[in-house]
């Protein structure tokens, strides 16, 4: 059984999980922007934390704890 919910980068390299039970609407939000982004939302058994080591994940995730920060604040 897969729990956790993931979100890969074109080089199939997951960098942010969450555990799938525990979804909530922070994650959804981080889903849709990924996914505009051109990233996959994937289901898997555990994920490689480190992150990505692409650039372009990288400044993905930057600009996503930008977003959430204007969001929260
Ligand atoms: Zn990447």
């Amino acid at each position: 059984m897969k729990g956790m919910t993931a979100i890969q980068c074109k080089n199939r390299k997951t960098f942010a999980g969450s555990v799938t039970k525990y979804i909530d609407a922070e994650w959804k939000l981080q889903e849709a922007y990924y996914k505009a982004q051109g990233c996959k939302v994937v289901e898997v058994d555990s994920v490689a934390w480190g992150g990505c080591e692409c650039e372009h994940c990288e400044s993905l995730e930057h600009k996503f704890e930008e977003l959430i920060e204007e969001i929260k604040g």
